[in-house]
């Protein structure tokens, strides 16, 4: 008998993940692909693109394929996914033929983008696609219970979107997606930079200051960085130094907007969950999560507990993976 080789996709607009039933995590790559725009050729995917976002002369574009959680653009999509195949391939050390794959769509997507999804994974030469609502492989890969009959609480928060739902029973009970993510964030952070010091910072620098200045609307000792860019009134190169606190402000009302999805999600929920949520608390998923301050922030604001995931930046993908023997009991799309 042969049985064909089994992996979960969490293609995510921030990152892209690769989870096998036997090896585990095989990629862990940034969603970028760099294209040379006259010929069209895929000149690098993953880090290797990343890196070259903001540097590259005119002839080559790093594009993030992904936007809001959905295909942006088809085309290049599908050459990532392929890229990326060939990659696990060889990671694996035997070549992936026919593989049944599950793979993750965002639950607010339209029946077309998830179509787009499939098909592109289809492409890459997969036997059999499956879909999962992101939120649910979210929850799952966060250690949840999700076939059991109670609440579980699951915030994902991405590069493009927040996620907010309640899952029981293997479905989902309630959600809200919003548009808004880590690079929210990061757009905030370079408004802020711009407007206040006249300065141009790139996508790359932006998000470094969130990662190591940025907290939630908590309190915390204040910290200071500097920081690089171009100068928009002598147009040469600047330094300055700017201070969490600022970075706060920039980014407050973006997080605001994700605590309101929270809140509007568990206003959702049937009467007979909501002693669970105050019971079992709220779990926090995606690269979002890891800011500063996070778990604090919002268990302040909503008084129910509130957890992080075992590994936030990992969770959709592993759940994706393990969802593979759970498929007969779990909500398919
Ligand atoms: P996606 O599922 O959309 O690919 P991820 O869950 O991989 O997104 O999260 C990516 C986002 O998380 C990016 O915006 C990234 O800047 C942010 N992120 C990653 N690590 C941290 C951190 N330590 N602190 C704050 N934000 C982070
Ligand atoms: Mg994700």
């Amino acid at each position: 008998m042969f049985s064909s080789m089994q992996i979960g996709i969490d293609l995510g607009t921030a990152n892209i993940l690769v989870y096998t039933k036997n090896k585990g995590m095989i990629i862990n790559e940034p969603s970028v692909v760099a294209i040379n725009v006259h010929t069209k050729e895929v000149l690098a995917v993953g880090e290797e693109a990343k890196q070259m976002v903001g540097k590259t002369p005119g002839n080559i574009v790093a594009i993030r394929p992904l936007k809001d959680g959905v295909i942006a653009d088809y085309q290049v999509t599908t050459d990532m996914l392929k890229f990326i195949m060939k990659k696990a391939s060889r990671k694996l050390g035997t070549s992936i033929r026919k593989p049944n794959v599950v793979v993750c769509t965002p639950s607010g997507s339209t029946s077309v983008e998830r179509r787009a999804i499939s098909d592109a994974v289809r492409q890459c030469g997969a036997k059999d696609v499956q879909l999962i609502e992101e939120p649910v492989a979210a929850a799952i890969g966060a250690d949840l219970p999700v076939e059991e009959p109670v609440a579980n609480v699951i915030v994902d928060i991405g590069g493009g979107t927040t996620e907010v739902a309640i899952i029981s029973f293997g479905g989902i009970v309630s959600c809200h997606s919003i548009r808004v993510g880590g690079d929210q964030l990061d757009e905030d952070i370079t408004q802020f930079i711009r407007k206040k010091y006249n300065l141009l910072i790139g996508y790359r620098t932006a998000e470094s200051i969130k990662i190591e200045i940025g907290y939630s609307l908590v309190d915390h000792a204040e910290m200071h960085m500097n920081i690089r860019g171009r100068d928009l009134v002598s147009g040469l190169p600047k330094t300055i130094q700017v201070s969490s606190y600022e970075i706060q402000q920039a980014i407050r009302e973006s997080l605001l907007s994700i605590l309101e999805a929270i809140r509007a999600t568990l206003e959702d929920c049937p009467p007979e969950l909501s002693g669970d949520i105050v019971d079992r608390g709220v779990t926090l998923s995606g690269g979002g999560a890891l800011l500063h301050g996070m778990v604090e922030w919002i268990s302040d604001e909503i008084v129910v507990p509130v957890h992080l995931a075992p590994s936030p930046l990992e969770s959709v993908a592993i759940g994706t993976g393990r969802s593979l023997n759970m498929m007969k009991r779990i909500q398919k799309l």
